[in-house]
């Protein structure tokens, strides 16, 4: 493999060997060691198979979770949980037919309220602070003085626990993966699947990779694999220039994993939903470093300029006289989510007052907002700045840290607020950044993906999926309890499994693939054809779509695959790494534009609005559109709602859930 001009002539701190291969052998591949892929090869390293975990990252910090977790969701089992799985997968149900927000679909949302708690007790095996051992929070109302478990929102119902040393999880995890001897390749991007016989469709035998700081190559063979490399982020906005935290997901997120399943022929769903993340954008606050009242912020007091209360209804609008009342149930209702975020009345939860800003307008309240952290009781206090701020994602050292460090004292200090217009305080007012937005970067609320059965398995044999690689995303629990069982569906399958053959053709046309921007010399960097590619998206798959522009959209993709992209030089592995997610960024556009032009109507829930056919949700389109790859023709198909409990008299969810699990 020649190297490029560039390389020769830039200083690079690691011997570079383009096109060098180095292979390995696995029983269960799992591609994304993110929170997902270490609880993966955690269950099946413990269940005896021979286990390889790539990742484009450093697996003790990478992923969206690397960061930490303040809040673990859906934990039903705990001996304090006043709801079952049974219960609770019903509530979620009020989310709607396509998805369940942060908690899957009903596979996923059903085998999380299973497994959350005790994938909980696994991480406080490998060292995770989980509860109050130092009883710092002793007597505190979301204490449980019994196990000394804390919990979140709901403090009636006890399912959400704050986890106290959530900020280490990823450190823990992937000294357990050590110990268990599951073989560990940092900075290798998977960059496609292998099949049998190199056919798109058949079954999947194992992996490639290349190395971003050698550039050499990767060959992995494997029984049975499993993908787990979160969801594509950063589709819509790119810019180097701008400061703070444009992007709400991890940079590395790219959508390989997508692309990837794709061009091996696998079924996916659900691409053609969008929205607008208020977390991202280049103008907004670092996440979670303004105050608010949600999330990670809630049930914080909101004051206004003068050190006047802005108040808090409970769903039905009654205001609540005291800080503990925000955390408990309205009379007659079972459990809630935080604001106004479900679309059903049953799961309102407690808010400050809906119309906070035309209160504004009539002066009743002035201008700018604070975040009262001194007004809250104490345990409240210590809880949202601590245990909240303290291990939520990406909020550790830029915030908790950083702002401790320069003086910010939750007893005295107030935070200034940002509060998001009363259509968003379920959403936006989370965040407390507001900025301009990024069209879909995905959140937890599922972008769409591969779609699976319960088995976790995709449509092709040998691969399974976990985490927010699934069309249904999911939290950080989710992602962990996918992980697991689909582990276990992943061993089961290799245990019987033919020995896995690769099709040298296939290699040789990925390494091709891989390795032609190391061989340009002239052309575009990876950064002005990310920000090109971006423009594609907004201007050709926005907010709003039509067949014209969608097609206009595919046009201008193929036409850069062939010129600009083609061209596109990487002066050294880095480079190569960012200028062959620029290809992934070409792939994945494309497919949420197929999946775009196959849902002919506009639909509410998936926030997708088709300027030629604006009947929001007509009846006929009310089901999940599929489309794969077959010989390199779009495939449109369709899963009804409720596929997992259908036909009607199909087992339901705890005798699927028996049928499958393979506890
Ligand atoms: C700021 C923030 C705060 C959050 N707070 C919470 C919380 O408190 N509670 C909660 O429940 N959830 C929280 N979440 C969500 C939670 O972190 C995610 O849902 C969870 O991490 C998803 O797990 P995953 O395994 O699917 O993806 P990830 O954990 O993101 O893992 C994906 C992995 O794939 C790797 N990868 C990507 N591309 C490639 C490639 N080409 N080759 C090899 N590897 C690749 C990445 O490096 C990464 O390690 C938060 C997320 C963010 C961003």
């Amino acid at each position: 493999m020649t190297e490029s001009k560039y390389t020769q002539s830039t200083e690079w701190p690691y011997p570079v060997n383009y096109g060098k291969e180095n292979e390995d052998v696995a029983d269960v591949l799992i591609l994304g060691g993110g929170i997902a892929g270490c609880h993966a090869a955690i269950t099946a390293a413990k269940r005896g198979a021979k286990v390889i975990v790539v990742d484009k990252g450093a697996v003790i910090r990478s992923g969206l979770g690397g960061t930490g977790v303040d809040h673990w969701h859906l934990a039903c089992t705990n001996p304090c949980s006043k709801i079952t799985p049974e219960e609770m997968v019903g509530l979620l149900k009020k989310f709607g037919d396509y998805f369940y927000l942060e908690f899957g679909n009903g596979i996923t949302c059903y085998i999380t309220c299973k497994e959350s708690y005790d994938a909980l007790l696994d991480c406080e095996k490998t060292g995770v602070k989980v509860r109050d051992v130092d009883d710092e929070f002793a007597g505190a109302s979301f204490r449980d003085e019994k196990t000394k478990l804390m919990f979140a929102y709901d403090y009636e119902n006890k399912y959400c626990i704050r986890v106290n040393g959530g900020a280490n999880i990823k450190v823990a995890l992937y000294n357990e993966l050590k110990r268990l001897g599951a073989k560990i390749y940092d900075h290798v991007m998977a960059t496609s699947l292998l099949t049998e016989g190199g056919k798109q469709g058949a079954r999947v035998v194992g992996a490639t990779g290349v190395n971003a700081r050698t550039g050499e190559f990767y060959i992995f063979k494997a029984k049975s694999t499993l993908l787990s490399m979160g969801a594509p982020a950063g589709l819509w906005i790119f810019s180097t220039e701008l400061a703070g935290a444009t992007l709400f997901q991890e940079p590395n997120l790219t959508g390989e994993g997508t692309a990837m399943a794709w061009q091996a022929g696998a079924e996916l769903t659900m691409l053609e939903r969008s929205s607008a993340m208020i977390a991202s954008g280049g103008f907004s606050y670092p996440m979670y470093g303004t105050g608010n009242a949600h999330n990670t912020w809630y049930a914080c007091t909101i004051v206004d300029a003068d050190g006047k209360e802005v108040p808090w209804v409970d769903r039905d609008g009654k205001i609540l006289k005291t800080v503990s009342e925000r955390y408990r149930p309205a009379p007659g209702q079972k459990t809630f989510v935080y604001g106004r975020m479900s679309p059903s009345y049953e799961l309102w939860g407690p808010t400050i007052i809906p119309d906070l800003p035309e209160r504004i307008m009539k002066g009743e309240f002035k201008l700018p907002l604070y975040a009262d952290l001194p007004g809250m009781p104490e345990h409240e206090r210590r809880a949202i700045w601590g245990l909240m701020v303290g291990n939520e994602g990406r909020t550790r050292i830029p915030i908790y840290d950083r702002y401790t460090k320069a003086g910010f004292d939750p007893d005295k200090d107030m935070l200034q607020a940002n509060i998001m217009p009363p259509e968003q305080y379920g959403f936006g007012a989370w965040w407390g950044a507001y900025g301009p937005r990024q069209w879909r970067t995905g959140g937890f609320a599922a972008g769409g993906g591969l779609a699976f059965d319960w088995d976790l398995k995709t449509s092709l044999e040998g691969l399974y999926v976990a985490g927010m690689t699934t069309y249904a995303g999911g939290d950080h629990s989710v992602a962990a309890c996918s992980g697991r069982y689909a582990a276990r569906k992943a061993v089961k399958y290799a245990q019987t499994a033919q020995e896995p053959v690769i099709e040298r053709k296939q290699v040789d046309k990925e390494k091709a693939r891989v390795y032609a921007p190391v061989t340009q010399k002239d052309g575009v960097g990876w950064k002005e054809l990310r920000a090109g590619l971006c423009r594609i998206m907004q201007d050709y798959c926005g907010e709003y779509k039509s067949e014209e522009t969608l097609k206009t959209g595919l046009g201008w993709f193929n036409s850069i695959r062939e010129s600009e992209a083609a061209t596109a030089y990487a002066r050294n592995p880095h480079e190569l790494e960012r200028t062959l997610e620029c290809l992934t960024h070409i792939t994945v556009g494309e497919i949420i534009m197929h999946a775009s032009l196959a849902r002919k109507a506009s639909s509410l829930p998936l926030e997708f609005k088709r300027l030629d056919y604006p009947e929001m949700d007509p009846p006929e389109w009310n089901k999940f559109v599929t489309i794969r790859l077959e010989n390199g023709d779009v495939k449109v198909g369709e899963l009804p709602f409720n596929y997992w409990l259908l036909p009607p008299n199909a087992p339901k969810y705890e005798e699927n859930y028996q049928k499958h699990c393979d506890l």
